[in-house]
């Protein structure tokens, strides 16, 4: 019966679940594509003619979004620099070739009416530059990290530093020859398209689903649509302003992604999704809990062998103490009377030094079993030394505790307990009693008194009990 209630409420779930999950992607999908409707938009509905054509605007906006790469980069490289992830180490490269070759676009804002090819061109190849070192940082997702001693240094800059300043001077001269046209442009601008295309594909085809590569697909999508935008527009025009947005919403995105890294894990790799998340905490609170119950457990052993004597398992003299204290306290607050007994074997000496050591230890276990049987409902036998004993009797007056000690002297010496060899051993006890309150209030006092009973009953002969 319950088989089928959980079977009924679980199948629909699961659909439910896989449809969610679907659409989840999709509205993910659907919303990486949100600037390619701007693009439609402004394709179908607008004037390609109308230009807001202001240098100081365009100036402003790429120095900003030159020390805000080189902010990124460096916090790349941080995150870089803690989990040697190859992926980031590419990332990092992609901003900083990105920012050394996308500055000079900016900076030749001034040239746009009498060098417009030397203005236009650092724009393209930048974003060619960015979109290389991004697909060549997706295929080392997942590589094995950087050893620590290897992580790149000063030199590894300087290599890649220079090799974007080639590029510059590569470009100016590209854009200054005779070859300088809107064709080698365009053909910069549509590698760029493709390697972002492929890059979102290989992603894809890798089914990589943790959070920031999620982020880190949907910046490289904007970077795509971005030089789609770029390849449709012309200077100044509104398609080629919304390029500008789409590029910057992409590199926005991706850095908050590496913000994310770096407040977290500073990595790209390990950061989970939601789903992962949970179960791995779910799994790490089961852990923590049986842990802790384990702890428990060894505290409570622990707690046991601290307060028993390994030999007999009686009580230790430390923990007879303290329950005693307790008992004080407590016969002081309602004032009923507890007693205690004294007890020590007689001519124990004897018993080793006839049957030998081990066979002794085993009538002391013996005689603790005696003892505990004889003053049953109560508990409480501890050993405080060799062969000597102390029980206490809880609200009970001395009357009943001679009656009670007189069990255990009746029981122990009626007793044959047996060695290891089989060999028979008769023993038995002397048992000196105090009581609280006629005998003292404290326990130097009862403890005294229950001794000097003790031995006032070993003077007159052994094998028996005192109580006065
Ligand atoms: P009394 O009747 O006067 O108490 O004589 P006794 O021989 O019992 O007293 P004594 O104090 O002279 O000797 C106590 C003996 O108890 C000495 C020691 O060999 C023995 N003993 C003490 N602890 C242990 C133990 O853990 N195991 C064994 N087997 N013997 C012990
Ligand atoms: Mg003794
Ligand atoms: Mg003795």
């Amino acid at each position: 019966m319950r088989v089928t209630t959980a079977m009924q409420t679980e199948e629909p779930f699961a659909l439910i679940r896989l449809i969610t999950q679907s659409y989840a992607r999709l509205v993910l999908v659907a919303f990486a594509l949100v600037p390619a409707y701007l693009i439609g938009y402004l394709y179908f509905f607008q004037d390609r003619t109308l230009k807001f054509e202001n240098h100081a605007f365009h100036e402003i906006a790429i120095a900003v979004a030159t020390l805000e790469g080189l902010f990124v980069t460096y916090v790349t490289w941080q995150c870089y620099r803690s989990s040697g992830e190859p992926l980031l180490r590419w990332m990092m490269l992609g901003f900083f070739g990105f920012v050394l070759i996308y500055a000079l676009h900016g900076a030749f804002t001034g040239f746009a009416h009498h060098d417009i090819w030397l203005f236009l061109a650092y724009g393209p190849a930048s974003r060619l530059a960015m979109s290389v070192l991004l697909l060549v940082a997706l295929l080392s997702y997942r590589q094995p990290a950087d050893p620590a001693g290897r992580r790149v240094g000063r030199r590894y800059w300087l290599t890649w530093t220079i090799i974007f300043l080639v590029v510059d001077v590569l470009v100016a001269l590209l854009a200054t020859s005779r070859f300088a046209g809107i064709a080698p442009l365009r053909l910069m601008e549509s590698t760029a398209l493709t390697l972002s295309v492929l890059n979102v594909a290989v992603l894809m085809l890798r089914r990589i689903r943790s959070p920031l590569m999620v982020i880190y697909g949907i910046s490289v999508t904007s970077f795509a649509l971005s030089s789609l935008a770029f390849l449709l527009g012309s200077p100044w025009n509104h398609m080629w302003w919304l390029a500008h947005v789409i590029f910057a919403s992409g590199f926005f995105l991706l850095s908050y992604g590496v913000a994310q890294a770096f407040l977290t894990t500073r990595s790209f790799a390990t950061i989970y999704s939601h789903e992962e998340l949970t179960a791995r905490l779910a799994e790490a609170m089961a852990r923590t809990e049986s842990a802790l119950q384990e702890l428990q457990r060894t505290n409570q052993k622990l707690e046991h062998l601290a307060a028993t004597d390994p030999l007999t398992g009686a009580a230790n003299r430390r923990h007879f103490i303290e329950r005693v204290e307790a008992e004080v306290a407590r016969a002081r607050r309602d004032g009923v009377p507890f007693s205690l007994l004294a007890l020590d074997l007689d001519n124990f000496k004897w018993v080793n030094d006839a049957y030998g050591h081990q066979v002794g230890d085993t009538v002391l276990q013996g005689f603790v079993q005696a003892c505990l049987d004889a003053i049953r409902p109560y508990n409480g036998v501890a050993r405080v030394g060799g062969e000597e004993f102390m029980v206490l009797l809880s609200r009970t007056s001395l009357d009943a505790a001679l009656a009670i000690g007189e069990r255990i002297r009746a029981a122990t010496a009626g007793t044959t307990f047996a060695g290891e060899t089989g060999r028979k051993v008769s023993i038995t006890v002397s048992i000196g009693i105090s009581q609280f309150g006629s005998d003292g209030d404290t326990i130097d006092a009862l403890l005294r008194t229950a001794d000097q009973r003790l031995y006032h009953a070993k003077r007159h002969g052994r094998n028996r009990v005192t109580a006065t």
